[in-house]
This record gives structure tokens, sequence and C-alpha cells, in this order.
């Protein structure tokens, strides 16, 4: 267990830690018994922040060369490699998510986007426009990339060191500061960045946590007019309502809200690989991904083969203690979440789906649920909503046509896979799939160079790569007339 007196559990707002009045209380999923009680931002608190933030925008954080913004971001990935262990075990903790996973793609996904924006910092231009000149007098005319200026970076609970990275890496190296609001159920791991932050050296302000609960904290900061931007990461539903909260001073907002994602396997497939791909798709994170591969469409010769595969891996995953060396899946994040999820296993049977493996959760404390696969159909609630559980529904189809109408056929388009050893077969599927980023052979290929976020209710705008720093810049035009 790590170490709590290490912990920090107040507000960091402009460069010192505060206690709140309000508190809440973060629960261990395994077990279900109280971690630790954390401070409640409330809209005062969020006031404060926004003045800080607004003052190092202007102030401090405008004076720092880029070059000195590039640096930083690359001590704070030093610190943060350090620390690996430490952030890796308390995020485990806090959020249920196997150590492997949190030590082997969480927090070297942090390190990487820091390092990645840290190179960006001092590469970020305008251009040279060529015109026509002005009224018969000659011009120059050029555009800069400016920060947005504050923005909001609203984090879920799944990852929540990887998914702040993406948010908080571009922005600092397109000159923003950011306040940032951690999820209630997983604000630790967070909080303990602050601190590297801190130790790292940038200038108070440009960087806050405020944790706090959702309707206040949240809701406070997506219709604060001193914020510029919002950086949402969650539900369709808050999605949505940041959205409006947004228009009164039309911040821009960048959402990732989640999806339903297809993986279509081929019979030509290496059917090994394409097996152990999907399952990963389904039980990664405890199936708490929003890019998590859900519906599996097999074609018809392989159908038998790649249930019978599926069946295997979900008995073959290792349930339990999140520390445990062996241990592929953790408890969800809380007991709504679990009833959540095994509500939908029980609609996937009253619908008529057939139950391959798992539909229980364990016995004992904490939220456990086991691996669930699913045979049935398109049309069922299961394989319409997202349940962000470990459970997929694997659904048999005829041909190429038929496979991208039925991927298309849901309100999300975050992510597909598509399985094939058929070059052509690869290319044409994948443009013909409404989703914001495709692998192909593999699921969910994810690192800071490839841009990520999603069609239709998945969200809006994008993250990492080059579109994130588009994302994290207002471009203004100067034309002087020569
Ligand atoms: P959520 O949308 O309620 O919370 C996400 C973040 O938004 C949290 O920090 C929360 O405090 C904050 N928030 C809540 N209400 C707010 C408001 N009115 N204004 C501003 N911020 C607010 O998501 P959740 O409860 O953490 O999870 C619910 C569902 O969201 C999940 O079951 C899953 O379907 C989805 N989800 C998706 C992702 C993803 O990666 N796309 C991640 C987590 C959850």
């Amino acid at each position: 267990m790590p170490d709590s007196t290490t912990w920090h559990t107040e507000l960091f707002i402009d460069g010192t830690w505060r206690t709140g009045g309000d508190k809440f209380t973060t629960v261990d999923p395994s077990t279900g018994e109280p971690l630790a009680d954390i401070a409640a931002a409330n809209a005062n608190d969020v006031d404060t922040a926004v003045t800080a933030a607004t003052t190092s925008l202007r102030g401090s954080w405008a004076a720092t060369p880029p070059s000195r913004k590039g640096a930083l971001l690359a001590r704070l990935a030093d610190l943060v490699e350090r620390d690996l262990d430490a952030l890796a075990a308390l995020e485990s903790l806090d959020m249920g998510a196997p150590l492997s996973v949190a030590r082997g793609l969480f927090l070297p996904n942090l390190v990487a986007s820091l390092r990645y924006y840290g190179g960006w910092a001092d590469k970020i231009n305008g251009e040279l426009v060529t015109q026509d000149g002005y009224f018969g007098s000659p011009a120059h005319a050029y555009t800069r990339r400016e920060p947005v200026g504050v923005i909001a970076a609203i984090v879920p609970w799944n990852a929540p060191l990887m998914i702040l990275g993406w948010k908080l890496a571009p922005a600092l190296a397109a000159g923003n500061t950011v306040i940032v609001k951690p999820a209630e159920d997983a604000s630790l791991s967070i909080l303990r960045l602050a601190a590297l932050v801190e130790e790292a050296g940038f200038p108070p302000g440009v960087v806050q946590v405020l944790p706090g609960r959702g309707p206040v904290a949240g809701e406070a900061l997506a219709v604060h007019p001193g914020v510029h931007k919002v950086s949402f990461t969650g539900s369709t539903e808050v999605g949505r309502r940041i959205l409006r909260n947004s228009a009164g001073n039309f911040k821009r907002t960048t959402l990732e809200l989640g999806g339903k994602s297809p993986q279509i396997v081929f019979a030509d497939a290496n059917l090994d690989a394409a097996i152990q791909g999907a399952a990963m798709g389904i039980f990664t994170n405890q199936g708490q991904v929003c890019a998590a591969g859900t519906r599996i469409f097999v074609q018809r010769p392989v159908y038998q083969a790649v249930l019978d595969g599926l069946r295997a891996a979900a008995q073959a995953q290792v349930v339990g203690d999140p520390s445990g060396k062996d241990t592929t899946m953790g408890p969800l994040i809380n007991s709504a979440q679990r009833d959540k999820v095994l509500g939908y296993i029980e609609k996937g049977v009253s619908e008529g789906a057939e139950l391959i493996a798992g539909g229980r959760s364990a016995d004992g404390p904490g939220f456990f649920v086991d691996p669930t696969v699913f045979a049935g159909t398109n049309d069922l609630t299961i394989a319409r909503e997202e349940i962000f559980g470990p459970v997929g529904t694997v659904i048999p189809f005829d041909d190429e046509a038929e496979v991208v109408e039925l991927a298309n056929d849901n309100d999300y388009g975050l992510a597909a896979t598509v399985w094939t050893t058929d070059l052509s077969r690869a290319h044409t599927v994948s443009a013909g799939l409404q989703a914001g980023a495709v692998g192909v052979n593999g699921w969910s290929p994810l690192a800071p160079q490839l841009p990520w976020g999603g069609r239709k209710a998945s969200g809006v705008g994008r993250e990492l790569g080059y579109e994130a720093i588009l994302a994290n810049t207002e471009v203004k035009t100067i034309t002087v007339i020569l």
C-alpha cells in the first residue's frame, strides 16, 4: 500500500496547498473502504484559481521563453519517471486498474506526452501569407498562433494521469495556463503530480489542481467568464451540459465522450492475434476505456472459432487485487458502476443474447465484475449503449458492405479495429468507418503523435498530435500595409 503520509488531499492554487471548507471521501474500489478525505473546491476557489491563472497567463508564463517552457515540460517528465512506481501504485489503489496497467501504460503515456509536447513548445509557428495587397498597396501578411488563455481540464477517473497528460502537455507547450478538475473517484495521483509541477519549477498559477464535485467545481469552471476553453473527457451527458455552459463566453471546447467501438474480424485474419486483441479491447482496465472494442463483428466462417477463443480469453483473466503480480483485471470504480454493468448484463440475458462467459459479480467486498462475453446482434441494448465495464458482444456478419453498415449503425464514433491480412480490404474498410481512429491488426494504437478523438456522440475536436497544438492556440492574422 502506498505511504499515505505522502498523499496530498488539499487544493493546489497559485502555487500553494490550501484546505477547502468542504470535503469528500475517496474509496478503495477493491475493498469499498474509505481511503482519504479530500478538499472539495467551491465556486469561490474556482474564482481564486481563475484570477491566479489569468495573472500568470499574462505575466510569468507569458514571459517564460518557449524553449524554457519546453525544458519545464521535459523536467516534469523526468520527475514523473523518477516517481513512476509511486504514482502508478497510488493511481492503481485509488481507481482499481491493475498495477501492471498503470505502470506499463498510463504512466509511460504521460511521460511520452510531456516529452512530445515539450519538444513542440519552441516550434509553434505562424505562416507568411501570400495575398493581393490592400486597395492597390502591397501588404505583408502573416499569422501568429497565440495561447487560447485559461484552460479548464476536466478529467475522468478511468485513466486520470494519462488523460490529463493529453490535455496539460499541449496546453502548456502552447502557452496556456491550466486549471485541472480531477474526478471525485480518482484525485490522488493528480494531486501528487501537482507536487511534481511545483518541484519542476513552473511559475505559480500555471498549473492548478482543484479536486471537487462535478456539479460544483466542474460546473463553476464551465460557466466562468475567465475560462477560455474547457477540455473535457467523460460522459456524453456531462459533455452536452459543458457545451451549453460554455456558450456564455463562447469557450472553445474539446469533448471526449466515450464510445461503442467495433472490432471487425475477417475470415482471412490472423485469428490468434485477432482473438487476443479483441479480448484486450473488451477487458483492459475492466472495460472502463473510452475506446473499448465491445462490438466484435466476426465473419461467419470463423465466428465459432472466435467465440470459443474469447470464452477462453475471458476465463483466463485473473480478476482480483490490482496490486497482485498476475492480476489482469481489478475492480470497477464504484458500486454504482458495478450495479450499472450488472444491469446491462441482465438486460442482455433478458433481451435474448447468449451468455458465453462471465456474467456475475464476485462475492465479497470490492466492485468486481467477471469478464463477460455475449453472442448476439447489433440491435441489443448491450450492443448499442456504452457499458464501461468488461462486457463484449460477438456478432456474425457475411460481407464487407454489411459489416461497415453494422459498425456505423451506432450513435458513437470514437475508434474501430479491423483484423485482416488483405491490404486492400484494410484500407477500404478503414475509410468507410465513422470513427476518429482506426487500428488495423491492433486494438487502439495510442501515442502522443497520433490525433485522438471522436465523431458523432463521441465528441468534439481532437487531442494529441499536431491537432492538439491547433486546438490549444488561436490564430491571429496581421496585415501590414506597406
Ligand atoms: P462524468 O462525465 O460524470 O465525469 C467526468 C468528469 O466531469 C469528472 O471530473 C466530474 O467531476 C466532472 N463533472 C461532472 N459533472 C459536471 C458538470 N456538471 N460540469 C462540469 N464537470 C462535471 O463521468 P463519470 O461519472 O466519471 O462516468 C460516467 C460515464 O462516463 C461512464 O460510465 C462512462 O460511460 C463515461 N466515461 C467516459 C470516459 C471516456 O474516456 N470517454 C471516461 C470516464 C467516463
